[in-house]
C-alpha cells in the first residue's frame, strides 16, 4: 500500500514561544513561517488578532485527508497501469513460447543433421578387392551401388533439412504478423494514452488546487461581439485552439494568455450549431447541429480543417454529444427523443452509426458517462432520468432513476463513478450509486435562485478538476449578461 509520510513529528512540534505546553490552534497567517504558526493554550491566553485560526487537530487530519487522497490517486493509477502490464506479461509469455517452440523446431532440424552426418562419418562401408580390381583393369570408373546410393541420400538429406529449415524461419518471420504482435502494439498504445490522459489530469489538478486556493475570476477584456448566439465553446487539449459557435458558423480562435484571436470560419452545418466538443488527443473534433446532422472535423497540415460528410441518422435537432475516454465511441441525443451509438475515428475523420437506444418520450438535452463507463445516464424535457448499462459491449436500458422533484432535466453529469449530478430549473440534485442503485441524496440539494428566468440545456456541465461549472445562459435578461455557474465540489470532503 503507498502513503504519504509526514517529516515532522507531531507530538515534537512546539509553540511559537516554545511553551512546553501541546499546541491546539494554528494561525492562518500567510505572513508567519513554520512555528510562528502555532499557537498553545498559553499562547492563545494573550492572543490578539483577527487573522483566521484553525483548531490543530483539524489542521492535520485536512492534511492527512489530502495526502490520503493523493496517495490513493497513485495507487489508482499504479492499479491501472498494471492491468496493462499484466496484459502484455501473457501476451509477451505468448509470443515466447511461439517463437521458442518455432526456434526449437529449427535447433531439432539441425541438430538432426549434424547426426546424421556424423553418423556417415562414423560409418564404414565395405567395398571388395577384386571388384575394384575387374574396374581398374577393364577402366571402368567406380559405380558401387552403395556408393551411389550413399552419396544420393546424404544429397536427399541435405535438401530435406534445407526446405524444413527455410520453411520454419519464415514461420518464425512470419510470427510478427500474427494476433500476439498487434495485440501487444496496441497494449502498449492503450498505456501510453492512459498514462498520458492520467498524468495530464493529475498535473492540472495540482496546478488548479495551487491557483485554487485564492479562486478569483478576472475578465478579461478581449470580446467579439457576433449578430447571433453563441450556443457551445469548446478548446482542444493544449488549450491553444478555442471553437464556438455564431448560429450555422463555427468559430475557430486562437486562443493564448486569455486572448483571442479569430483564425477562420467554418461553413458546412445549414442551421444553428447546438454542441461542440474536441478531442483529448487530437486537434479533431465533432459538431451536432439543428440542421439534424454531426460532423467530424479534423486540421489537416495546412491547418486547414477539413469536414467530414453530414451524418444525418437524427430526425431532430442535436442537443447534446459526448465521447468515451478512448475517442471510439461517440454518443448523441436529439430532440427526436432517441439516442444515437456511434464508432468513431478521429483519424480517418469519419463516423461510423452503430445502434440507437430509445426509452425516452421526449427530447434529451444531456447525457453523462461514469469514469469506468459502465454507466450510461441521460435525461431531458420528460421528467425522467434514465440509466442505460453497458452489456457485453453493448449500451443497454437498465432502468429510470427514483426521483423526488417533477419537472424537466437540463443536465446530468457524473462527478465520479459513484456520484450524479443533476440541474433542474429550480435545483441541483445528487444521487449516489449504491448496490446498482442511483439514490437521491436529500441533504446534498442545492437549491438555485434563478430570479425567474430559465437556464438552457446548452453548455454542459464541464469539470475544472474540483469544480464543476456550466454556462448559464439567460438571454431574456435585459443587460444580455450570462453567468458562469461554479459548483465546488464538497461532496468529495463530506464523504470522509
Ligand atoms: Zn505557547
Amino acid at each position: 500500500m503507498f502513503k504519504y509520510q509526514v517529516i515532522e513529528n507531531q507530538e515534537q512540534l512546539t509553540c511559537q514561544k516554545n511553551h512546553n505546553s501541546p499546541i491546539t490552534t494554528v494561525l492562518f497567517d500567510d505572513h508567519l513561517k513554520n512555528n510562528e504558526r502555532l499557537l498553545c493554550n498559553v499562547c492563545m491566553q494573550d492572543f490578539e488578532g483577527n487573522v483566521k485560526i484553525v483548531g490543530f487537530q483539524k489542521v492535520i487530519q485536512i492534511i492527512e485527508n489530502e495526502q490520503k487522497r493523493n496517495a490513493e490517486s497513485v495507487e489508482v493509477f499504479i492499479k491501472a497501469t498494471e492491468k496493462n502490464v499484466q496484459m502484455l506479461a501473457i501476451n509477451v509469455q505468448n509470443l515466447k513460447t511461439k517463437m521458442l517452440s518455432q526456434l526449437d523446431q529449427i535447433e531439432g532440424v539441425i541438430q538432426q543433421w549434424k547426426n546424421q552426418l556424423d553418423q556417415i562419418q562414423q560409418s564404414t562401408i565395405k567395398y571388395s578387392f577384386f571388384e575394384e580390381l575387374d574396374n581398374q583393369i577393364k577402366k571402368k570408373v567406380s559405380t558401387s551401388q552403395s556408393h551411389v546410393m550413399l552419396m544420393k541420400n546424404i544429397q536427399t538429406y541435405n535438401q530435406s533439412c534445407q526446405s524444413k529449415l527455410e520453411s520454419y524461419i519464415d514461420q518464425l518471420m512470419s510470427l510478427q504478423l500474427s494476433n500476439e504482435y498487434q495485440e501487444f502494439k496496441s497494449y502498449l498504445k492503450e498505456l501510453e494514452e492512459s498514462s498520458l490522459t492520467k498524468f495530464r489530469e493529475q498535473l492540472k489538478s495540482q496546478n488548479f488546487q495551487q491557483k485554487n486556493q485564492n479562486l478569483e475570476i478576472q475578465l478579461i477584456e478581449n470580446q467579439f461581439l457576433q449578430p447571433q448566439q453563441c450556443r457551445a465553446i469548446s478548446f482542444n487539449h493544449s488549450d491553444e485552439i478555442m471553437i464556438s459557435t455564431c448560429d450555422e458558423i463555427i468559430r475557430v480562435f486562437n486562443f493564448k494568455n486569455g486572448i483571442i484571436e479569430e483564425r477562420c470560419k467554418l461553413l458546412g452545418h445549414s442551421e444553428s450549431v447546438n454542441c461542440l466538443i474536441f478531442s483529448k488527443f487530437s486537434n479533431c473534433f465533432i459538431s451536432g447541429s439543428a440542421d439534424c446532422s454531426i460532423r467530424c472535423w479534423q486540421q489537416s497540415e495546412n491547418t486547414q480543417w477539413k469536414s467530414s460528410q453530414p451524418y444525418n441518422m437524427h430526425t431532430g435537432q442535436i442537443l447534446c454529444i459526448i465521447l468515451n475516454q478512448k475517442e471510439n465511441e461517440l454518443i448523441s441525443a436529439s430532440l427526436d427523443s432517441t439516442i444515437k451509438i456511434w464508432e468513431l475515428n478521429f483519424k480517418k475523420n469519419i463516423l461510423e452509426y452503430q445502434t440507437q437506444l430509445i426509452q425516452h418520450q421526449d427530447s434529451i438535452f444531456s447525457l453523462s458517462l461514469n469514469e469506468s463507463e459502465t454507466f450510461l445516464v441521460s435525461a431531458g424535457l420528460q421528467n425522467r432520468i434514465i440509466v442505460w448499462k453497458k452489456k457485453r459491449n453493448v449500451w443497454v436500458f437498465s432502468n429510470f432513476v427514483k426521483q423526488s422533484f417533477c419537472e424537466r432535466c437540463l443536465k446530468v453529469k457524473f462527478l465520479r463513478d459513484n456520484l450524479l449530478l443533476s440541474v433542474a430549473d429550480a435545483d441541483i440534485n445528487v444521487f449516489e450509486l449504491n448496490n446498482g442503485v442511483f439514490q437521491q441524496k436529500n441533504d446534498k440539494a442545492i437549491e438555485l435562485q434563478r430570479d425567474h428566468v430559465q437556464d438552457s440545456f446548452l453548455f454542459p456541465i464541464t469539470q475544472i478538476t474540483d469544480i464543476y461549472y456550466w454556462r448559464d445562459v439567460r438571454p431574456e435578461i435585459s443587460n444580455n449578461k450570462n453567468y458562469l455557474v461554479l459548483i465546488e465540489q464538497k461532496l468529495r470532503y463530506d464523504d470522509q
